[in-house]
């Protein structure tokens, strides 16, 4: 296992559009494995590929509060969503900013298991939907500023200017 370096707000990897797994290489089983270490450590509750530096549709989840009910997904997909809730949120790769995003309460997503079995999901437990729609939105090169008013955005792009120059981003 290793710790993985989480990618900032910035890195071009952030806004590139995630490839399919193809396959379930012992490659791919190290990466979630060590990204599972890399969340917990952070300590968050989400990291998708892109956040250390892979471009593939994978990402991990895990919500409980003893952090012992990892969710490995690949390839995932929202198929259906309802019951909009408004939350605060963050993300790893904007350490220290959060800010409240609207979303689906309850969603049922589709993916492939470590061992490449389909598998789906229904959440009607508003943090863990949040969760799985703000990962499958990293595979999309979405993140969650992009919710954001302008103003808000912009805000939070000056402060990280700000964060950068300062040596502290
Ligand atoms: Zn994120």
């Amino acid at each position: 296992m290793a710790k993985l370096e989480i990618k900032k707000y910035g890195e071009p990897v952030l806004r590139k559009k995630a490839t399919a797994v193809s396959e379930i290489t012992e490659d791919i089983k190290k990466l979630a494995v060590d990204m599972l270490e890399t969340m917990y450590a952070a300590p968050g509750a989400g990291l998708a590929a892109a956040q250390v530096g892979v471009s593939l549709r994978l990402c991990v989840i895990d919500v409980s509060p003893d952090q012992k009910s990892p969710l490995v997904m690949i390839n995932p997909k929202v198929i259906a969503g309802d019951n909009e809730v408004s939350a605060k949120e963050g993300c790893l790769s904007f350490p220290g900013c959060y800010e409240s995003v609207k979303r689906f309460g309850n969603v049922v997503a589709e993916y492939i298991d470590l061992k490449g079995k389909k598998r789906k999901i229904k959440s009607e437990e508003w943090f863990l939907s949040k969760a799985i729609q703000h990962e499958i939105d990293h595979l999309d090169a979405k993140l969650f500023i992009d919710y954001l008013s302008e103003w808000k955005r912009k805000t939070i792009e000056k402060e990280i200017k700000r964060r950068k120059k300062a040596g502290q981003w």
